[in-house]
């Protein structure tokens, strides 16, 4: 799940390249390119159309910016990004069809069924029911999907928030749920699946997926901290710095390519999506970044993975950036120093998460790092928000 559109950085379309595309990598390759412009020739737009808007009436629905600003999952377009994610919707459905097993004759949960997809793939698995939950309007066309697909006597779609709707039955086997969120808890939509195992799951029952890992690297970016940080500099002339600021604070959603990475990569904290209470969801966790090569760092990144630990074997993916990308891309965490590392030296320190006071569906994090090393010596806290 995820995901606002127009939160990232660079909306690539799509990350079902076999290549780890990389938006710095385009934005690299686009400043050479400016380099290379006549800059007479820079930026005049007065020979492009302007856009023709259609007149609203003509359209049709009554559904207006408003409603999928509040409600970004009612509009088609980003059940199109997850489901074009082939990384994330492929391995959900090699789990259903290829452990039929854990399947036939029971009865699922779907937690956030967006489309129906994975109640879908659950049906054609041999379930014996599924019950699909969605808060969207997109439940209204979950239901229309099932019926086009001849499902509607094994999949019944309710609409309605997890926390708010009756279930026609007591307990269910199995729940399924594709939760996770830009740096894994942003959105923090686990809360929900927590609550629904604690309400309706039998006691040997299974959570799909069931763990959980977020890790941490370093990566040398100086383009890009140049080109989103150093910008606010001069704009035209003029200090911006205030807003530099802010933009230090929001970790930006990006995809990084694995020859940025400078260090080793480190496990922070599993979560066991199976045992875990939601208080688990805000933790600190001491991490020790060890240098691969003498390089400079200029932002931390961290990612996630996901496994499927009771599959016949064991299945899942990873959202880092020595695999293929994926539409969570990873989270990039800029910091104030640029470090100087030399191989062998480690940047030490540790992370606190947890889910904002006010507005739980945001993410606080806590960075500590030092690095005591033969070119720099630094030891600083940094605060980040995920909005
Ligand atoms: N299962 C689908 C959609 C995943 S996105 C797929 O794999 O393609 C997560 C979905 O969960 C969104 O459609 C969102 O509207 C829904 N959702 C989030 N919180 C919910 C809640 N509390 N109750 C019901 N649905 C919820």
């Amino acid at each position: 799940m995820g995901r606002r559109r127009g939160h990232n950085k660079q909306s690539s379309s799509g990350n079902n390249n076999d290549n780890n595309c990389s938006s710095h990598q385009q934005v690299t390759r686009m400043m050479v390119d400016d380099e290379d412009l006549d800059e007479t020739t820079e930026s005049s737009n007065l020979d492009d159309p302007i856009s023709d808007e259609p007149d609203d009436s003509l359209i049709g629905g009554d559904k207006t910016s408003a409603d999928y600003y509040f409600d970004s999952y009612s509009h088609f377009g980003i059940h199109e990004e997850m489901l074009k994610d082939t990384v994330r919707t492929k391995t959900y459905q090699n789990v259903i069809y290829q452990n039929g097993f854990l399947f036939r004759n029971k009865v699922v949960l779907d937690v956030g069924a967006g489309t129906g997809i994975l109640s879908l793939f659950c049906a054609k698995a041999g379930a014996k029911h599924v019950y699909a939950v969605e808060c969207s309007q997109m439940a209204d066309m979950a239901k229309e999907i099932v019926e086009a697909n001849g499902f509607s006597n094994v999949i019944t779609v309710l609409k309605g928030k997890v926390e708010e709707i009756v279930l026609p039955v007591a307990q269910v086997d199995i729940i399924i749920s594709e939760w996770m969120g830009y740096f894994l808890l942003f959105e923090n939509m686990l809360d929900t699946v927590l609550y629904a195992r604690n309400k309706w799951l039998i006691n040997d029952g299974i959570v799909l997926p069931d763990r959980a890992s977020l890790y941490l690297t370093a990566i040398e970016d100086s383009d890009y901290k140049e080109d989103k940080i150093e910008f606010w500099n001069n704009v035209y002339g003029f200090d911006m710095c205030c807003i530099k600021k802010q933009a230090m604070i929001e970790p930006l959603v990006d995809t990084v390519d694995q020859n940025q990475m400078v260090t080793n990569c480190q496990l922070l904290k599993t979560m066991d999506i199976s045992k875990m209470s939601p208080g688990d969801v805000s933790f600190t966790a001491p991490f020790k970044l060890v240098a691969e090569r003498n390089d400079y760092i200029h932002a931390l990144v961290a990612y996630f993975d996901v496994m499927f630990t009771k599959c016949h074997k064991l299945t899942g993916f990873s959202t880092g950036p020595r695999s293929r990308a994926t539409h969570w891309k990873q989270t990039v965490l800029y910091l104030v120093d640029v470090l100087t590392i030399c191989e062998g030296e480690t940047v030490v320190g540790s992370m606190t998460v947890a889910p904002n006071k006010k507005n739980p569906r945001d993410v606080g994090i806590m960075l500590k790092y030092s690095l005591n090393g033969q070119h720099s010596q630094v030891s600083r806290t940094q605060h980040y928000k995920m909005r």
